[in-house]
C-alpha cells in the first residue's frame, strides 16, 4: 500500500477504542488525517489524540452518537471544517445489544442495535456520499463497513438481532456500492470473526472470543490490527477495482 496524499481524510466511527482505535492508529501511520468519532469514551479518545497528535494536525476527535441524525450531520460538517472533504468513511461503531434468544428479545434491545448498527451506518454513508460523490461536486472516495461473520451464521441462541443488523449492513454495502460506483465511490465491507475486544465483555461473556475461536479453522481469535489491515487495504487505491465486496477476516470461519 502506498501512503495517500496527506490531504486524505478518514472518519472512523467508534474510533476511540477496540477495533476502531487500531484502524485509527494504522490510518494515522499510513498518512491520513483522521477524525475519531466516539459516543461515550471521551477519555479513550483523549488518550488516542495524545498518542497520535505529535504535530497537532493528524487527528481530531468528535463526540457523536451515530444513531442521532443531527449529530451525524454535525460530525461530517466538523470533519470538513477541520480537515476538508472526507475521503474515507469507516463505519465501525457497533453494539451487540447483549445476549438474548429471539423469544426473549426486547423492543428496546432491537431498537438500540438497529439504530446504531443500521441507521447509524446509513446516516454516515449518506453524509459521506454527499461530500464524496462526483455527481455532487466531490472527488470520490471509499466507504468501508465493519460487518461481522455473524451475518452469515445468524447468531442463534445469542444474538440473532445483532447478526441481522450486520446482514442489513451487508446489503447496504452491496446496494450502495452499485448506486455510487459511477460517482467515484467504492463501498466494501470487512466481516471479522471473533476478535478479542471489550465487545464480548460488554455483552456479558469476557472469554467468548478466545473460547469460540478455539473451534475455528485457525484456532485463535483475530486481533484488532489484523482487521485494521483489511480496512486500510479496502480504503486504499490499491483496491481501486474492488467494490461491493464483503471480505471475511475470520481465520477460516
Ligand atoms: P467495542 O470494543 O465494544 O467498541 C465498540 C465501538 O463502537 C466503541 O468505540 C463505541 O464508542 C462505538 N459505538 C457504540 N455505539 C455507538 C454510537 N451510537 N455512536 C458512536 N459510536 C458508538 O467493539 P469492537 O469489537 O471494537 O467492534 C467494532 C466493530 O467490529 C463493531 O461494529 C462490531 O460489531 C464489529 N465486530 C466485532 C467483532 C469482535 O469479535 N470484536 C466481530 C465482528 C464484528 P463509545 O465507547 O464511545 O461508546
Amino acid at each position: 500500500m502506498h501512503a495517500p496524499d496527506r490531504r486524505k481524510v478518514m472518519v472512523v466511527t467508534g474510533g476511540s477504542r477496540g477495533i476502531g482505535a487500531d484502524i485509527v492508529r494504522l490510518a494515522a501511520r499510513t498518512g491520513y488525517k483522521v477524525v475519531i468519532n466516539y459516543a461515550n469514551s471521551a477519555t479513550a479518545a483523549e488518550g488516542l489524540l495524545d498518542e497520535l497528535n505529535t504535530d497537532k494536525t493528524v487527528a481530531h476527535a468528535v463526540k457523536c452518537d451515530v444513531s442521532d441524525e443531527p449529530s451525524v450531520v454535525g460530525l461530517f460538517a466538523e470533519a470538513m471544517e477541520v480537515f476538508g472533504p472526507v475521503s474515507v468513511l469507516v463505519n465501525n461503531a457497533g453494539v451487540t445489544g447483549g445476549f438474548s434468544r429471539v423469544s426473549d428479545v426486547s423492543a428496546r434491545t432491537l431498537a438500540e442495535t438497529m439504530n446504531t448498527n443500521v441507521i447509524g451506518a446509513f446516516l454516515c454513508c449518506r453524509e459521506a456520499v454527499r461530500q464524496m460523490s462526483t455527481r455532487m461536486g466531490g472527488v470520490g472516495g471509499a466507504i468501508v463497513n465493519v460487518s461481522s461473520r455473524a451475518s452469515q451464521y445468524g447468531g442463534a441462541g445469542e444474538w440473532v438481532h445483532y447478526a441481522a443488523s450486520k446482514g442489513a449492513m451487508d446489503t447496504l454495502t452491496l446496494g450502495l456500492a452499485r448506486e455510487v460506483a459511477a460517482e467515484g465511490i467504492r463501498v466494501n465491507a470487512v466481516a471479522p470473526g471473533f476478535v478479542d475486544t471489550e465487545l464480548h465483555a460488554h455483552a456479558g461473556d469476557p472469554d467468548r472470543a478466545n473460547r469460540l475461536a478455539a473451534q475455528t479453522p485457525m484456532g485463535r481469535p483475530g486481533t484488532s490490527p489484523e482487521i485494521a489491515n483489511v480496512v486500510l487495504w479496502l480504503a486504499d487505491d490499491a483496491a481501486s477495482y474492488v467494490t461491493g465486496a464483503i471480505v471475511a477476516a475470520a481465520g477460516g470461519r
